[in-house]
């Protein structure tokens, strides 16, 4: 069996299931999967192979089944029973290793029944929940291969282990207070263990201090959500003005309070996987208002482990959880790390001696149509394997330069990495080399392959451009497109929809407002956004107010709507305009998101990526608004003059309508922009398929506006919903092009 059948307590379900039906024989993980020998009546072997799948533990999948009859031994040996049989390590191995797991409701039943032995232990865990694939150092999956191997297995634990009646029947992190892991509080010359750890750790939190608390993928940094002076200190510690900080809540109940759920939303916090999900905010919701400046929407979830179920249940019952990490730096993965990046900012560590092998952030998912988009995706989802529609060697994509992820594939299969960040950070670089090796390793790849973005001085370009194995180079836009068709399980060809900042583009300039005909294998542009001048380029995307000018400029507005910036800052950004090289014009979608942003006041400098087109969304008026004007220009390609926009905008501001009206105004635009688009690129290549991709495409608002007019025009339209739709799914449509082109080159 193939699939995702190691860790998930596929052995004890077959084990049970065998002896049932009175069959002999064997399992065992292996490389491959899972190996089971059944011995016993046809029929009934037959039985069983159609029983397993239905009865396969919940977070099992089976891919693939093979069955073949082994040669009969020479004495059949009637009712010699059915056992599970040491791991074998030899194998090309592609057995999938599972994510981690949320703790299940049997373990929190018995971690809150104070006549349990494992009352209240931080890391209680069975054959279906607890960490997987942070602790795994090596396939197959079993515990002499995870960071749990240091630790012995009391009598009692022993005996579950190997009771194939037990729900921890082969749980490889089985563990109690006896024999397993054990907390320990550090604050200066403070040290202490176990309970008293924990004990220390809620009180220092409830009396509003800064608790580094190490997680299943890393170190979170804690405090009580209802703190105004402990969120102050933690933004000016971590030097983060206004990213909104993420919160753990104790309960659905207590997430009721502060947010307004809908199923898709309630499904998404319960998910074993526990991401944070972006819900929105109740207008009567009691917090500071510095969790998430500016922001209509609030980043929740609920507890990954057992270890914060305990916090959250003795502490405050909702509480700030961000990564334990310095601005981009990877996240805290050990005890020496949290020590040296988070000196600073957290006033105590509440840590434990079972090791993270493998880092992993929380993920972050957005309810958006309806479903989950994956914004983030890290902790709980990795290393789950994406079935691609296409085969080739063994490989390795390295994704772009922010929000980077790479990914490995084999044998039609392909594994995103965690979220792994900004390369242009010497640490988070350090990860990305790290990351190669040792996912490489864990999933049996050995590349002999790379693919990459067409950017030359992304640090992942430059990684794979010295690397000395054959290279296949994407375009940014069309690994866009390409990763959103895959993950559905599509070649194309479509209408590739791509929104995002900026991206090499063909030609060398700033691409990101793209419609492209596109499949697996290549693509033709068939139009784009008009292009908008970036006064100062990088300065641009820190501060909109620079695009806003540049774009009435372009647009023929004279107005003094601006006048809140120093007028000589105002003559050199307009100096700047006179020049491609100063100023180089670009097509990114979220470009002109940030120009309308400043031109509404409402974000004129961005200390943060995104900032001021997710809180354009967020004052945007809800309820059905018109769009303002703006011009398709035939041609190969064809352009969207977005001017007509601008004045439009630029004229409402003047004329003082309320912004919240106008930035609806604006959505509604680029909907139905992105319909109109559509609309032109099927009109000479007759396709009906829309592939929507790209950083802009985590817009809600803008998702179903432009998912409502599509249907409405008679288009099939696909969304990301197993990578995201920014940059941190571009190395799986890298990993699907440079296959396709290989496969049939
Ligand atoms: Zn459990
Ligand atoms: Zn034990």
């Amino acid at each position: 069996m193939r699939g995702i059948v190691q860790g998930v307590g596929f052995r004890p379900t077959v084990h049970r299931l065998a002896t049932a039906m009175g069959l002999g024989g064997s399992v065992r993980n292996d490389a491959e999967g899972v190996w089971i020998e059944l011995e016993g009546d046809a029929d009934e072997v037959a039985r069983f192979v159609e029983r397993l799948p239905v009865e396969r533990p919940a977070r099992a999948r089976i891919d693939a089944i093979h069955v073949r009859e082994l040669p009969r031994p020479p004495e059949v040996t009637p009712g010699r029973g059915f056992r599970i049989v040491r791991s074998l390590v030899e194998g090309t191995a592609r057995a999938a290793l599972p994510a981690d797991v949320a703790p299940c409701d049997a373990c929190l039943g018995e971690l809150f029944d104070a006549n349990d032995r494992r009352y209240r232990y931080p890391f209680i865990n069975c054959t279906s929940c607890g960490p997987r694939y942070t602790i795994a150092r090596d396939v197959p999956y079993d515990r002499a291969r995870t960071t749990m191997a240091p630790f012995a297995l009391c009598e009692e634990c022993r005996a579950e282990y190997e009771d194939p009646r037990s729900r921890r029947f082969h749980a490889e992190p089985n563990a109690c207070a006896r024999c397993g892991p054990r907390l320990c509080f550090l604050e200066g010359a403070v040290r202490f263990h176990g309970e008293s750890a924990l004990a220390a750790a809620v009180g220092r939190i409830a009396a509003g201090a800064i608790v580094a608390v190490k997680g299943a993928g890393g170190f979170l940094l804690a405090c009580d959500a209802h703190d105004g002076d402990a969120i102050a200190r933690l933004r000016a510690r971590k030097r983060r003005a206004h990213k909104p900080f993420a919160l753990m809540a104790r309960d659905l109940a207590t997430v009721e309070t502060i947010a307004r759920l809908d199923d898709a939303a309630r499904a998404a916090l319960v998910d074993p996987s526990r991401p944070i999900v972006l819900v929105p905010r109740r207008a009567d919701a009691d917090l500071p208002p510095s969790i998430a400046p500016g922001l209509d929407e609030l980043g929740l979830m609920l507890p990954s482990t057992p270890l914060h179920h305990l916090l959250l249940a003795d502490g405050p019952p909702l509480q700030v959880m961000t990564s334990g990490n310095r601005g981009e730096e990877p996240i805290a993965r050990d005890d020496a790390e949290a020590a040296a990046a988070l000196a600073g900012i957290a006033d105590a560590i509440l840590t434990h001696d079972r090791e993270i092998h493998t880092r992993a952030d929380d993920s972050v998912v957005r309810i958006v149509a309806g479903a989950g988009v994956p914004i983030r995706r890290a902790r709980g989802f990795v290393p789950e394997a994406i079935a691609l529609p296409c085969e080739g060697p063994p490989l390795v994509a390295v994704g772009a330069q922010l929000k980077n992820t790479i990914c490995m594939a084999r044998a039609g299969e392909a594994f995103l990495s965690p979220h792994l960040g900004d390369l242009t950070q010497p640490q988070t670089y350090a990860l990305f080399v790290e990351t190669i090796d040792k996912l490489g390793r864990l999933l049996r790849v050995e590349p002999t392959l790379v693919a990459h973005d067409l950017h030359p001085d992304y640090r992942s370009t430059r990684w794979a451009l010295a690397s000395s194995l054959p290279r296949v180079a994407v375009q940014h836009h069309h690994a866009h497109v390409a990763a959103c068709l895959a993950e559905h399980g599509r070649s194309g060809p479509a209408i590739g929809v791509a929104f995002d900042g900026t991206g090499c583009g063909l030609d060398g300039s700033a691409w990101g407002g793209e419609w492209l005909v596109a499949d697996l294998r290549g693509f033709r542009r068939a139009g784009h956004l008009g292009t908008i001048r970036l006064p100062g380029g990088e300065a641009a995307i820190r501060q909109p107010w620079r695009l806003a000018l540049a774009a009435l400029a372009d647009a023929g507005v004279d107005t003094p709507l601006l006048a809140r910036i120093d007028e000589r800052r105002r003559a050199a950004v307009a100096h700047l305009c006179t020049s491609d090289v100063a100023a180089p014009p670009a097509t990114g979608a979220g470009r002109w998101f940030d120009a309308v942003a400043a031109l509404t006041g409402v974000r004129d400098e961005v200390s943060y990526e995104g900032q001021a087109a997710v809180e354009l969304e967020a004052v945007a008026a809800i309820g059905a608004h018109e769009p303002y004007a703006f011009s398709l220009v035939a041609g190969a390609p064809f352009v969207i003059d977005l001017r007509p926009t601008i004045r439009a905008v630029a004229a409402d501001v003047a004329a003082r309508v309320a912004v919240p009206a106008i930035a609806a105004r604006f959505h509604e635009t680029m909907a139905h922009a992105v319909a109109a688009g559509c609309r032109a690129a099927r009109a000479d290549s007759g396709l009906e398929t829309v592939a929507l991709s790209g950083g802009c495409f985590v817009n809600r608002r803008l998702v179903e506006r432009a998912v409502a007019l599509l249907a409405a025009d008679g288009f099939e339209t696909l969304v990301h919903r197993r990578v995201p739709p920014g940059d941190g799914g571009i190395a799986l449509g890298q990993a699907a092009v440079a296959w396709i082109r290989h496969w049939r080159a």
